[in-house]
């Protein structure tokens, strides 16, 4: 595996690849990469000729008191987790790299970027579009890998190549989890011994939410305040959202029916989780997607 820092290096590289007619599969990450990031860069791995992964800790995606400063980092672990998986190039840029002058253009997709975590972090998917877009266009991907851990991210990205003609693959793989429920995450290093215990909270309430779903509750509301009841009921844990909403639009529909998702977000500590359950919600049924 190599590592390269730098735009130019890599697109030269890259136009060579593209030119034997390589195909290329990107993985853009924030780095602490965790078992949850390599599912991502195994299926680049299976799917194409070229991985590249990107690490980078984008500031425009962060809020003012959020936690950019301090986010966890560690490019030599992450270049030999990398290198295990079959990676064949790190991308890391540092913020000058990719940001050399302040961005006065950026990107939106506004409509699936107000619900869910966009209520508590505004502006957060506009950073995560405008950065996604600028790998876009300096990778090139034939196809794009993204975790249905963050899923209001993976909508964003799927509505922004569609509605801009990115000649782009996006590929969702599902969320890898920690043996007692609690998805993988890089904030999950911020969770203490004592706090541990009580972050697999969300994927108990999503499991909640999902078994109302199968006894035939089809009432976003009462799905919902029922996730809530079990995040708020937990010692030290401090729920910022539980929703149930159409995969498609990021709302509460009327009535809960085909895609859906049960999407929680919550304090543990100083950590904020987030963790999701996609469904199908038949009449005859309830299926993950
Ligand atoms: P991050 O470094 O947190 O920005 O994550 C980079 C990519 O890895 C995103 O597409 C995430 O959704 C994905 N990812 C992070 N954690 C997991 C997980 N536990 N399972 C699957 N994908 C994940």
């Amino acid at each position: 595996m190599i590592q390269i820092h730098h735009i130019h290096e890599l697109r030269k590289h890259l136009n060579e690849e593209r030119r034997a007619g390589k195909r290329i599969g990107l993985v853009p990450t924030m780095g602490y990469l965790h078992e949850g990031h390599m599912a991502l860069v195994d299926a680049a791995r299976k799917d194409n000729d070229v991985v590249v992964a990107s690490v980078f800790v984008n500031p425009l995606q962060f809020g003012p008191n959020e936690d950019f400063a301090n986010y966890p980092r560690d490019l030599q672990h992450d270049a030999e987790l990398l290198a295990a998986h079959g990676c064949d190039i790190l991308f890391a840029p540092s913020v000058e790299e990719m940001y050399p002058k302040p961005m006065v253009t950026q990107v939106e997709v506004p409509a699936l970027s107000t619900q869910l975590c966009g209520k508590t972090r505004p502006g957060h998917f506009r950073g995560v579009a405008t950065v996604v877009s600028k790998l876009f266009h300096i990778v090139q991907p034939d196809r794009a890998y993204f975790g249905q851990k963050d899923g209001q991210q993976v909508a964003v990205i799927r509505r922004m190549v569609e509605d801009l003609n990115f000649p782009i693959q996006i590929v969702a793989v599902p969320i890898v989890r920690e043996a007692d429920g609690l998805a993988k995450s890089s904030r999950n290093v911020y969770l203490t011994q004592e706090e541990r215990p009580h972050a697999t909270v969300l994927y108990r309430a999503l499991q909640h939410g999902k078994s109302l779903l199968e006894k035939g509750e089809r009432s976003p509301s009462v799905v919902a305040s029922a996730m809530a009841e079990v995040v708020s009921a937990e010692p030290g844990v401090r729920l910022d959202y539980a929703e149930a909403v159409s995969l498609d639009t990021l709302e509460a529909p009327e009535r809960l029916s085909g895609p859906t998702m049960l999407a929680i977000a919550a304090y543990v500590g100083k950590a904020r989780l987030i963790d999701n359950f996609q469904l199908d919600v038949r009449s005859d049924g309830v299926r993950t997607l």
